[in-house]
């Protein structure tokens, strides 16, 4: 795109004002002086400066909403080149990456955006948003054993802030639960479900705070809404 064009699209100055800039020598393409009008740079690869500092487009945020399948990393690159949840995501060209982590084995809900003021707050300890998991486990926990997974465990080095836990259906030898939690450590539902006695077979986020997994296919995302983005800052 024309080189003016790109200073006003970074904030610089209006498209006139940069020509002056341009006709005043203050700008730099790849380092060098550019004095002539029009001429054209690649956002993607040329670097401009403007009175010694490199200018760049504004960030566009995104926010992705994505169903995990199990089987995915939510890391951008793997060591063991398992798939990554980004092998899934086709048509953005941001660099988004997840905000917090399911384990390989875990599904569900799992944001990915470029903002990292809200992968900050949301990420940081002090923040307390609930999530839901649904979690199948061997067994079915009795009525005290629901209270200690309630009130808080002794796990590892920590013990876990209050939680809830409900019995959404029995099986012979197996319970569908609806777990909330407000922290997010390391395997943590599936750690406190075994302190109990009872391991996850398997384990799905259903919500973050009020934004729900829905009926989204595993492996299919979506934008959030605006609606959505603003709760969740
Ligand atoms: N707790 C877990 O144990 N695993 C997850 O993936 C998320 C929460």
């Amino acid at each position: 795109m024309r080189l003016n064009k790109y200073m006003a699209l970074c904030g610089v100055a209006s498209r006139r004002k940069s020509d002056e800039l341009i006709q005043n020598k203050k700008v730099k393409v790849n380092g060098k002086i550019i004095e002539e009008l029009g001429i054209s740079v690649d956002e993607n690869q040329d670097i401009v400066e403007v009175n010694g500092k490199i200018i760049n487009l504004e960030q566009k945020n995104v926010y992705i909403l994505i169903n995990k399948p199990e089987g995915y990393v939510t890391t951008v690159k793997d060591q063991f080149n398992r798939k990554t949840v980004l092998d899934l995501v086709k048509d953005i060209d941001e660099r988004i990456y997840p905000i917090g982590r399911l384990d390989y084995e875990t599904s569900g809900l799992l944001i990915l955006t470029n903002d990292g003021d809200l992968t900050y707050r949301l990420t940081h300890p002090k923040h307390e948003i609930v999530k839901t998991y649904l979690a199948r486990l061997k067994l079915v926990p009795d009525k005290i054993k629901i209270k200690q997974f309630e009130s808080g465990l002794k796990i590892d080095d920590y013990t876990t802030a209050p939680a809830e836990f409900k019995i959404i259906k029995k099986e012979e030898k197996q319970s569908m639960c609806e777990i909330k939690i407000h922290e997010g450590k390391n395997r943590q539902v599936r750690k406190m479900c075994k302190a109990i006695g009872h391991p996850v077979l398997s384990l799905k986020r259903a919500a973050i705070g009020n934004i729900q997994l829905g009926n989204l296919k595993v492996g299919e995302y979506r934008h959030l809404t605006q609606k959505e983005i603003n709760y969740l800052k």
